[in-house]
């Protein structure tokens, strides 16, 4: 199992970095389609609280890249820095097909976008989709991204997902016959579910191999429904140390081929309500690193009994 800088370093030989886009779709569980509430964790930036201001996308790579660029070593020319074109925020499928994949093209035309990444909802990535993407995915990498968070109907129906973990099932196969990567969101700690729940999530996820996935803690972020429930009712939020201690042993329930993309969500301090501890982003990130450290160690040494 290996990080995503280490898989981007292996892939492109250099550091990539993710360029927050918009493609200006909303979703359908926010426009009356399937809900209006969208789902109780997600702020009303859905979940892309860092993305470029909807510009023309030539416009758009202009101003992610200033946000970004920092994070590149000083001597780095600028025709030598790689990106990934992210479009996270809200369902980036649901749209015209035409517009969105004529984007999707320009936005791969520019040299230094190594990879497109495109966050959405498997019930809105249409049969007509997958042909363009498919497409694309010759000339640059296509990286489809969906917000799982768990596979157990239950929760996601309390949190309000709308659609069924089937629907998921189904679309992540379609997505692999069309040769595409695929990459799972995930958040630990919802409310009602148990350890037994979680890893049997991670039991749902391998065995469709995914190529990525993303987990998280569940957090409370300020305005967001969930936020009005835990204030009416707390429920119990993972300790840094649960967190970590479910995050292993979810990892270790995944085909050890699979790149963890992130270990942590990653929204502005000001909108954390609970917990608190996802704050202090150093000793967050120090704990998932041992946590990353653990089951590499693992893998390497091949003790994990694991499905490959
Ligand atoms: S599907 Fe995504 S964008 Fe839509 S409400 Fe849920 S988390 Fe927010």
């Amino acid at each position: 199992m290996i990080t995503l800088s280490e898989y981007l370093i292996k892939t492109f030989g250099t550091k990539v970095y993710r360029l927050s886009l918009q493609t200006g779709c909303t979703c359908p569980n926010r426009d009356g389609t399937c809900g209006i509430d969208g789902c109780s964790f997600c702020s009303a930036g859905g979940s892309g609280e860092f993305a470029a201001p909807l510009l023309p996308i030539d416009e758009q790579i202009r101003e992610a890249k200033k946000r970004v660029d920092a994070k590149f070593p000083k001597n780095t020319a600028p025709e030598d820095r790689r990106y990934i074109a992210y479009f996270q925020s809200y369902s980036n499928t649901y749209g015209d097909t035409e517009e969105l994949a004529a984007l999707f093209r320009e936005t791969v035309s520019f040299p230094e976008i190594s990879v497109l990444s495109i966050a959405t909802r498997p019930d809105v990535l249409g049969d007509d989709m997958l042909p363009e993407l498919a497409g694309i995915n010759k000339i640059k990498p296509v990286w489809l991204e969906f917000g799982l968070q768990t596979a157990n109907d239950l929760t996601a129906e309390r949190f309000g997902r709308g659609y069924r973990t089937e629907i998921f099932d189904d679309t992540m196969r379609r997505v692999a016959e069309a040769g595409l990567d695929r990459i799972v969101h995930v958040i630990l700690g919802l409310p009602g579910e148990t350890r037994e729940d979680m890893l049997n999530t991670a039991r749902h996820i391998a065995k469709l191999k995914p190529e990525g996935v993303k987990i998280q803690n569940l957090q409370i972020l300020k305005g967001t429904r969930l936020a009005r429930e835990y204030a009416r009712k707390p429920f119990h939020i993972l300790t840094l140390d649960e967190y970590a201690d479910i995050a292993l042993a979810f990892l270790r329930e995944l085909p050890d081929n699979t790149v963890v993309h992130r270990l942590t969500g990653d929204p502005p301090r000001s909108m954390i309500t609970e917990p608190r501890w996802c704050v202090d982003k150093k000793k967050t990130l120090q704990r998932m690193n041992e946590v990353m450290n653990a089951v590499s160690r693992q893998t390497d040494s091949g003790v994990s009994g694991k499905r490959k």
